[in-house]
């Protein structure tokens, strides 16, 4: 196992990685920049080294700097958390270089995987049903527009680089595809340097379902069930559940032995989630790939009872996985509601202010809060706005829910607006407690959620 881990990450993840580094008797390293040097992951970790300005760009995200603070403190391994570097294939290769592993897949696979058409080409090889739509080479907009027509509309526009919901448009009739087209490639563009599109059948009522998959350095991979991440604003997910309600078994089965066919595909190793849209007639699509630890892996820990950075590293560190698939049991149910400070009445603007007050509900056996914030810090302008993770267990989904609703009664901030109460109104309101879960959930009921 590894001595030193240095957590190139900021934030409730870094605080995440370091709790189970320290189970497992692994020093630990926390990076910093201006605006992080009271944040919590700093005081958790042994060190701490300072990387630069408060933007990301000048310090999180400078691949240089961060292999000179590794290389400087001795540390034997990188754990990027999600988000930030954790998906750069250039970070995991200069790792390599320097002799420190990166935990992650190999860098062949966060290649494969970083272009939304290029997995895709690759998933259609390797027999993975796929959104029907166009993933080309050819990025004429005559070409695209046409492939829009054929297919039918509502179609959706995707940047083939694209993340976190940027670049993607729904277009509804062919008049619409051409001004769509352009600002989807301007949005694309400046957010990731790379306008190249791809153009989707746009399901108009599916739920997003993703799977967990782990493979190891020794021919073993497993799928550590599903997780509904349906309850959308802005394309970005709210809340999220495992396992995914009303999912039986054989559908379970069919799309966890789907997702790991999708990572041998690639030679996969370490954790992974295979993203798929399901339509209401129980047909999945496969839509991307994180080559990453996701933000809502809670809610698998909490079904398996597994410690999924522990896996990590583990499969880092050259072990095999610790489970086969028969020996991966699934009991109760588990949801994980992000709180952010954010305006729900305003389209879900950000939002900034020193958290002057801050009480979370008390920890237990059926409720974990993750989150990498104390009372007194700031929610700057530099960084994601997510203060915490609530993540709470029960026997049944019923009894899970009610712990959601009253773990987020319990919960009070001051200092900034949050999505508190409008978490609180979604968690209590029919439909969701009905798990009439599809990605329009939000659109369609705000008026009984806002
Ligand atoms: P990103 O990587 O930017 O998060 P994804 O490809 O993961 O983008 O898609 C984000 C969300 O957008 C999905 O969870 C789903 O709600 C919606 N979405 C993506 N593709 C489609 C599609 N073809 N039809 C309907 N909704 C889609």
């Amino acid at each position: 196992m590894f001595k030193k881990l240095l957590i190139a990450n900021r934030g409730e993840i870094a605080c995440r990685v370091i709790k189970t580094a320290r189970r497992l008797g692994i020093a630990t390293v926390a990076l910093y920049s201006d605006a992080d040097r009271a944040a919590l992951h700093v005081s958790l970790a042994d060190e701490a080294i300072h990387i630069g300005p408060a933007p990301a760009r000048e310090s999180y995200l400078v691949i240089d700097k961060i292999i000179a603070a590794a290389t400087y403190c001795g540390a034997d391994a990188i754990h990027p958390g999600y988000g930030f570097l954790s998906e750069n294939a250039d970070f995991a290769r200069a790792c390599h270089s320097a002799g420190i592993k990166f935990i992650g897949p190999p860098i062949a696979a966060i290649e494969a995987m970083g272009s939304k058409a290029a997995a895709k080409h690759i998933m259609a090889e390797a027999g993975v049903p796929l959104v029907p739509g166009y993933h080309g080479d050819d990025q004429s907009p005559a070409l695209l527009h046409q492939a829009a027509d054929d297919m039918g509309y509502p179609v959706l526009l995707k940047a083939t680089a694209g993340g976190g919901g940027k670049g993607m448009r729904e277009v509804w009739s062919t008049e619409e595809f051409e001004s769509a087209l352009a600002a989807a490639k301007r949005e694309a563009s400046a957010s990731f340097g790379d306008d190249r599109m791809l153009v989707e059948k746009y399901l108009t009522k599916p739920r997003h379902v993703e799977v967990q998959v782990f493979c190891d350095n020794h021919g073993n991979s497993v799928y550590l069930a599903e997780r509904d991440c349906s309850v959308q604003r802005r394309h970005q997910k709210v809340i999220e559940e495992a396992p995914a309600p009303g999912i039986s078994a054989e559908l379970r089965k069919a799309m966890g032995e789907t997702a790991v066919q999708a990572a041998r595909a690639i030679d996969y190793s370490g954790a992974g989630t295979v993203e798929f849209l399901l339509d209401e007639d129980g047909h999945f699509y496969f839509m991307e790939m994180n080559t990453r630890l996701q933000v809502e892996h809670p809610v698998t820990e909490m079904i398996t009872g597994q410690d999924l950075v522990e896996w990590q590293l583990l499969v880092a560190s050259g072990a095999e996985l610790p489970l086969r698939q028969n020996e991966i049991r699934l009991q109760g149910h588990a949801f994980e509601a992000r709180v952010y400070a954010e305006d729900p009445a305003n389209d879900f603007l950000p939002a900034t202010g020193t958290l002057s007050f801050l009480q979370a509900p008390q920890e237990s056996a059926h409720v974990r809060v993750d989150t990498g914030v104390r009372q007194g810090d700031e929610i700057s302008v530099y960084y994601d706005p997510m203060i915490a993770k609530l993540i709470v267990w029960d026997e049944s989904r019923e009894r899970a829910l009610q712990r959601l609703s009253q773990a987020l009664r319990n919960y009070h901030i001051g200092g900034t607006t949050t999505n508190l109460e409008f978490l609180y109104q979604l968690s209590s309101s029919r439909p969701f407690q009905a798990a009439e879960l599809d990605t329009g959930f939000i659109t369609r009921h705000s008026a009984e959620l806002f």
